[in-house]
């Protein structure tokens, strides 16, 4: 059965007046759901018996079950969650100085075939639906909530492609950044693309404020193609067009990923090469450090190499980080849950 988490505001107020009930009792709704945050339709005390009903006829509230959580030493957890379809998907829990951060997936598998990445060794089978990456912010804030802690970040950096489930995605952070929703700023969602151009033409139309992470880890064609397919259909030129665009139309920083592999994009002409590329962007890199997956052999790059490749942006002009591991001993990186409880 569908969830009522798939429903924005105005399609939950919609839904409401096809039904012949008043559109103010979507307020009452969401404040149950995401204020409250009940799990029963019972529980919704300020409802006529009769919509309850209506309600409990039509729709679930949370969508899936949890079927395992591993716990790192850190405190990351990750969460491998089950539909009743039996698609599996994973949600990642940190803890920063600054809060609580969640990493939420948004499709089951994913097609766009990275080959350092552990979620394309299963195809998609289909995409998440907005209640369902919803469900799992959700979910981990009623565990936060028993600690009266509450999420503050979420990035969409989880298994799948969000711009390959553009719609899904889009109405998932409308709902989490509404104010009778979870209220979570648009500045503190950040959504992650592989670089599918036309759909980032289609996101800077829109003028969101959320903010945008490019995953490029290389600074070539040549390289990149090689480790992500997707730059053939959209090349670094058309990337970069596409960006450049974007920053100017929405007058936001842009974040850019990179990964560390040992001797694949870690040489110092790689960091030369991409300051010159990033180079009047208003943007800075992220250098992440390579959650290794056993199916690939690509190896991390030491720390010495990642503080030296970082020394030699900063020295080219372009600002970084380099962000610290979190989960490493227990595969939080994108899909790797899935892939051992599948084995
Ligand atoms: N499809 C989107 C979002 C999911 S991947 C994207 O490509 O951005 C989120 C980030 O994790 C991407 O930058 C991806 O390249 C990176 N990633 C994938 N596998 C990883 C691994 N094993 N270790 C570290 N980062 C990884």
């Amino acid at each position: 059965m569908k969830t009522i988490y798939d429903y924005t505001y105005q399609d939950l107020e919609e839904y409401l007046l096809v039904s012949g009930e008043k559109k103010y009792r979507a307020k009452q709704i969401y404040s149950w759901l995401y204020k409250k945050r009940i799990d029963t339709f019972d529980e919704m005390t300020d409802l006529s018996k009769e919509l309850i009903n209506k309600l409990k006829d039509n729709f679930v509230i949370n969508p899936f079950k949890e079927i395992n959580r591993q716990i790192s030493k850190d405190g990351t957890i990750k969460f491998l969650f089950e539909a009743e379809d039996g698609s599996s998907f994973e949600t990642v829990l940190m803890h920063f100085h600054f809060g609580e951060s969640i990493c939420v997936s948004t499709q089951v598998g994913c097609n766009m075939g990275c080959t350092f990445c552990a979620s394309g060794l299963f195809k998609k089978k289909r995409d998440l639906t907005s209640g369902e990456i919803v469900g799992q912010v959700l979910y981990v804030q009623k565990i936060l909530d028993k600690e009266d802690k509450r999420i503050g970040n979420v990035v969409i950096m989880g298994t799948g492609e969000p711009f390959d489930n553009y719609d899904n995605v889009l109405n998932f952070a409308s709902i989490i950044n509404s104010d009778f929703g979870l209220a979570i700023g648009a500045r503190h969602i950040t959504i992650s693309t592989c670089g599918i151009v036309p759909k980032i033409k289609e996101f800077s139309k829109g003028k969101f404020q959320y903010n945008l992470a490019i995953s490029l880890h290389a600074s070539n064609n040549e390289l990149r193609s090689k480790l992500m397919p997707i730059n053939k259909a959209y090349p670094l030129e058309e990337l970069m067009e596409a960006l450049k665009e974007y920053s100017i139309d929405n007058n936001r920083r842009l974040t850019f990923e990179y990964i560390l592999l040992h001797n694949i994009n870690d040489y110092d002409e790689n960091a030369v090469e991409l300051a010159r590329l990033i180079k009047g962007y208003n943007a800075y890199i992220n250098l992440i450090p390579y959650n290794e997956v056993d199916e690939n052999g690509y190896v991390s790059s030491n720390d010495k190499a990642a503080l030296h490749f970082y020394d030699l942006l900063m020295k080219n002009g372009v600002k970084a980080t380099l962000r610290s591991k979190h989960g490493e001993d227990i595969d939080a990186a994108c899909g790797q849950l899935r892939v051992k409880y599948n084995k």
